[in-house]
This record gives C-alpha cells, structure tokens and sequence, in this order.
C-alpha cells in the first residue's frame, strides 16, 4: 500500500514505522490495517494532534523520559477504539526538518506513548508525522508543504489508509492550525484544548474563529474536557 524509501530500524509498539515516498512518517497499526481490509463504507475517525493532545507539550519533544501523557488522553483514545471509531495521530515535527532530532529519536519517543496508552488499554490505529517546515534543512525545507497542517494532505492520506468519511470525522487540537487543517480537510467539527503553556488564549480566539455553518468548534481547557464533549464517543 506504500512505497517505502526508507524503514527506519526500530519496531514500534504501535507497527513498523516507515518514511513514504512524501518524506513523511507514517506509522500504521497492524492489526488495524488488518481490519481495514473487512471496512465496506468509510467511517468517522478521530484525528489527534499529538504535543499538546496527547502528551504535554514540552517544545520538541525528543526525550523518552520528558513523555507524559495528558490526563483523560488514554481515557478519550480507548472511548474511540472501544467504539470502533479509527484514532489517527496527525502531528508536524519541524524538529526532524529542522534537524533538532531524526526518525529514529521520534520512533522511541512515540514507542514511550505508545506504551503508556497500552497501560490504559489504548492504542491509536495511526500516526503520520511531517518533517517540513520553512526553516527546515534540505530535504525539509519547504515553504508550504501539503502535509504540513494547516494543509490538509496527512488527514487526506490518513482517510485513504483507513476508509475515512472526513465530512463525519473530528479533529482536537491545542493550535488553530490543527483545526484548519480539519476544516481544509473537510471535517465537521474540532475541539481546541487550551493547554498550551503560552498563547493558549491567543490559539483559543483563533480557533474559535474558525466556527461556520460547516464546522463545529467547540473551546474546552482541557483534554479530559474535550473526551467527553467530543461527539463521536459521546453517543447517548
Ligand atoms: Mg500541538
């Protein structure tokens, strides 16, 4: 299904992490995709931001021991698989265009999420990372790459991979640009977690801005906040 340039030499926890012919991470779980084959219709998934999201944000994250997940991420992400519901981590690294740390360094760091999700019961079905970035070094520099969020081009991969219907799909996310790239992608809704350390009133104002017939932005301070606004696994 894709054309590996490059696999990088650590098993993850989460698949075998592979670098495509875009120059982007994409680590896909094997059993999801094993699951995808029986999938007849495409279904709506939950699109995560990672940094922010997921784990704390700690400005490019590349130390195992500097992981520590947000409180009610495992919750929302094991809701999700529960649900039968597609968990895909869509995330930019400019710290591997920039040059801060390679593929193999963000392979352990995702294996340490990866790991503390599992002692939760939870597990993402898959993770695109992308490197690019304006002030990347060659061959990440790039001045608007379609991958990079707020572009639209990992969550377009991400519904191909995993038969996503994005006009019922949802994104979270700690910056505005996360939920622009929902909306570039077609989404119906997104969820702004004000969790950054800084500028989080400032991405607050931005995200909600965002709000339009098509899409639905809801504002919460935290991650646990937006598991249980969020639609997909909030049925009743
Ligand atoms: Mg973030």
């Amino acid at each position: 299904m894709i054309n590996s340039h490059h696999e990088t030499q650590q098993q993850s926890a989460g698949g075998i992490p592979l670098v495509d012919e875009n120059g982007v991470w994409i680590c896909l779980n094997p059993t999801s995709i094993e699951k995808v084959k029986d999938i007849t219709s495409p279904r709506p998934a939950l699109s995560l931001d990672r940094d922010g999201v997921i784990n704390v944000d700690v400005n490019y994250l590349s130390k195992v021991d500097d992981v520590e997940l947000h409180d009610g991420a495992a919750s929302m992400i094991s809701q999700a698989n529960k649900a039968g519901i597609p968990v895909v981590v869509i995330t930019n690294q400019s710290g591997v265009g920039r040059g801060y740390f390679n593929w193999d360094t963000l392979t352990d760091v995702q294996n340490e999420i990866a790991h503390q999700l599992d002692k939760e019961q939870a597990y993402w079905d898959g993770v695109l990372a992308c490197p690019y970035h304006s002030d990347g070094i060659s061959p990440y520099k790039h001045d608007d790459h379609p991958y990079r969020k707020p572009n639209p081009g990992m969550l377009e991969k991400a519904a191909s991979i995993f038969k996503i219907d994005l006009s019922k799909s949802w994104v979270v996310g700690d910056k505005a640009d996360d939920l622009k790239a929902g909306i570039n992608a077609g989404l119906c809704g997104g969820i702004h977690v004000s969790t950054r350390f800084q500028e989080a009133e400032k991405e607050k104002e931005k995200a909600d801005d965002l709000k339009s017939s098509d899409f639905i932005v809801k504002t919460v301070n935290t991650v646990r906040e937006a598991s249980q606004y969020l639609p997909l696994i909030n049925t009743d």
